[in-house]
């Protein structure tokens, strides 16, 4: 940290805002959807962006901003690229004034310090670090798909094979820091990184200290509740043998869902760990649970070694794969021990995600393939639909599993968006239940996070008397939600946008959605991949969600009130905006979409807030309880101020994102 340099002249503000992913709560009953008029746009002006450069002041390099990781105790991480180079980082952000105290500081340094010297394949890779007037940035490998605690919660519990596959690798990592006489002090699944290909990384360095002979050392208990270890509690310091002791406890939530001595109360906890008291889940095989029980020995000396978990017969009688499909972050995989026949799931996992897959010819064994692995997946998002209520509360026939006609050959139509620009526009990697694990483009927690910046700023610069600012005619891209269905309860979020086109956010997180023109269907699965079919011949596993989709439309259409469309832009190769997120409050719905767009409906007087930026400058609209709409520039907001009806509802929003925030 000495040799990191200042700079006083490159003010950074960057739009910071919490993104613990929240899901959207289940409604009992459809709320009563609205539809809105918008009027036309008159004329655009320029407004300065906020930098989201940063530069190093010591090597000039520049890098650029991009989606939030997730944020830590000190750290807020963010994608960034070299601006240069276009290489991509994970960039811990630790602002000085989270780092005010002396120890807080050297906290830091220690992290730095060790860190920067480890080199290892399961090891996160700490590239280079720097500080500017605000903030200590700290530049690390990026591991695109989070973590094992992003894929616990979407899986809960993970196959012996898959905790085979990732231990491994963590004892790996571990094996190379205790070798180097470092403890990492805080294994949990957090700390596990997942790359791109899906290979594990050791990371977060903070807790980390260089072992010290046992009468040197430190006492204090650090690390995670759940995951101490007794010898931690009794003060009698952390050795290499804590750090196993945390690796049983990973390996026993991977295989069984919850912490070995998760208790609601902390004390409890702490009591059942010195006691070592804990289950044995009956599902586990006998070799798990010898390995468990081998591992979470209460005394240091008594517990495995590295070595002699590696050499248990979990590791040696069971299959390990040599590789994980991406999908097996949301869903379980398909594996199978080395066989001469190829793995079914191997051939799917390829010709669906595999790099150089071609795109319009496949053998028809391949397309059975494909065909069977869509199948799973819908089986896994909507397989319980045995019967659904009509918004009414009518209970109606099922839909799902029922093939429409037209579905000749799903994969010959089957198309994967491959350009740069629709790619980035596409969902990628949405977890199950949570839509905000978005691997590539934006966020929903990126959206939020502007979008507090941005109303923060407007509302304590806004002059407080009330104003009457110039409106703007509607610029032709802005698009809006015209009407909405809340039927989460069951399946998902349904919504008609102001240009027609159709969208429904499902409860699994896969999204569907068909344009105006109602030619093709846009997918995106939990896997990362948006996909395009010809509405006329979307594959037959995928009609269950299809029909939901047209249920939804038609529920819409026949039910709400007409009027409010603008005309359709021009959609052809565009792929519709895509809903990430929505959130009901008592008062009101809030929608984020994946062009940035943050809309906010209140329920009692139908009015709604849109914060837009359909170009360079961000507008507001508001549309009143008439359903009369008026966009402005929010600039210009800033210098004349707007009406009390129109500041309070601003106040509420920005009440409802920041709260969202500290959650
Ligand atoms: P802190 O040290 O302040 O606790 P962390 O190291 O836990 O910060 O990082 C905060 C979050 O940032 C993590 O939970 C993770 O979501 C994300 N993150 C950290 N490092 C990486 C990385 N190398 N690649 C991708 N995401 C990362």
């Amino acid at each position: 940290m000495e040799s990191a340099c200042y700079v006083q002249s490159h003010p950074f503000r960057g739009h910071l805002l919490g993104t613990d992913p929240y899901r959207s709560p289940a409604a009992a009953h459809p709320p009563k959807p609205a539809q809105d008029r918008s009027e036309p746009p008159r004329a655009q002006q320029q407004q300065q962006q906020p930098c989201r450069i940063i530069s190093d002041p010591c090597t000039g390099r520049s890098y650029s901003k991009g989606r939030l990781l997730g944020k830590g105790g000190f750290a807020r991480c963010y994608e960034m690229t070299e601006v240069s180079t276009n290489k991509l980082y994970a960039v811990k952000v630790i602002p000085h004034s989270r780092v005010a105290k002396p120890h807080q500081r050297e906290k830091i340094v220690n992290e730095i310090d060790l860190h920067k010297e480890l080199h290892h394949k399961h090891v996160v890779k700490f590239s280079h670090h720097f500080e500017d007037s605000e903030n200590i940035y700290i530049f690390l490998e990026l591991c695109s798909r989070k973590s094992l605690a992003h894929i616990w919660k979407a899986r809960h519990t993970l196959l012996e094979p898959e905790v085979r596959y990732y231990m491994k690798q963590i004892i790996s990592g571990l094996k190379y820091l205790h070798l180097r006489n470092i403890l990492h002090r805080d294994l949990k699944l957090g700390n596990f990184f997942i790359s791109e290909s899906m290979e594990l990384k050791v990371g977060d360095f903070g807790l980390a200290a260089r072992l010290e002979p046992l009468e040197q050392r430190k006492k204090t208990i650090c690390g995670t509740p759940n995951y101490l270890a007794p010898e931690v509690l009794y003060r009698q310091g952390h050795g290499p043998e804590s750090d196993v002791w945390s690796l049983g406890c990973v390996m026993y939530t991977l295989l069984c869902g919850s912490p070995p001595f998760e208790t609601s109360d902390l004390k409890e906890t702490y009591r059942c760990i010195k006691q070592v008291k804990y289950t044995l889940p009956a599902c586990l095989s006998s070799s798990a649970r010898h390995l468990i029980v081998g591992i979470l020995k209460r005394s240091p000396g008594e517990r495995l070694t590295l070595d002699q978990i590696l050499d248990h017969e979990f590791f040696t009688k069971g299959y390990t794969p040599d590789k994980l499909p991406p999908s097996s972050c949301v869903m379980t995989p398909d594996l199978h021990p080395p066989n001469p026949a190829r793995s079914l799931f191997a051939k799917v996992a390829k010709s669906l995600f595999g790099k150089n897959k071609s795109k319009t010819k496949k053998s028809s064994e391949e397309k059975d393939d494909i065909s069977k692995l869509v199948t799973g997946l819908v089986k896994t998002s909507i397989c319980r639909q045995l019967s659904y209520k009509t918004v009414d509360g009518n209970e109606i026939a099922p839909v799902s599993g029922h093939a429409l006609t037209g579905s000749s050959s799903p994969v010959e139509t089957l198309t994967e968006e491959a350009s740069g620009k629709s790619v980035s526009r596409s969902i990628r990697g949405s977890l199950v239940g949570s839509s905000d694990a978005f691997e590539d483009g934006v966020s929903a927690s990126g959206v939020m996070e502007t979008a507090l910046e941005v109303l923060k700023d407007c509302l304590s610069s806004m002059p407080t008397v009330e104003g009457k600012p110039t409106s703007l005619a509607i610029h032709e891209r802005f698009v809006w939600v015209s009407k909405w269905v809340d039927y989460s309860n069951k399946y998902g979020f349904g919504y008609q946008l102001s240009n027609r086109s159709i969208g429904v956010l499902f409860n699994n997180g896969t999204h569907m959605a068909l344009p105006a023109n109602r030619r093709n269907v846009h997918y995106n699965l939990t896997n990362s991949r948006h996909f395009v079919f010809p509405a006329a011949s979307v594959p037959e596993q995928l009609q269950g969600q299809m029909n939901i989709l047209n249920y939804f439309a038609s529920y819409m259409e026949r039910n709400l009130m007409k009027g409010g469309d603008l005309p359709c832009p021009d959609e052809e190769g565009r792929p519709p905006l895509l809903l990430l997120q929505w959130v009901k409050t008592e008062h009101a719905l809030l929608m984020l979409f994946n062009n940035g767009t943050l809309q906010v409906n209140f329920y009692n007087d139908h009015t709604k807030l849109v914060l837009s930026k359909p170009q360079d400058s961000y507008l507001l609209t508001y549309i009143n309880r008439d359903r009369n709409s008026q966009t402005f520039l929010l600039s210009s907001l800033l210098e004349t101020g707007c009406s009390l009806e129109m500041f309070h509802r601003l106040k509420y929003t920005l009440k409802l994102l920041q709260q969202k925030a500290e959650s």
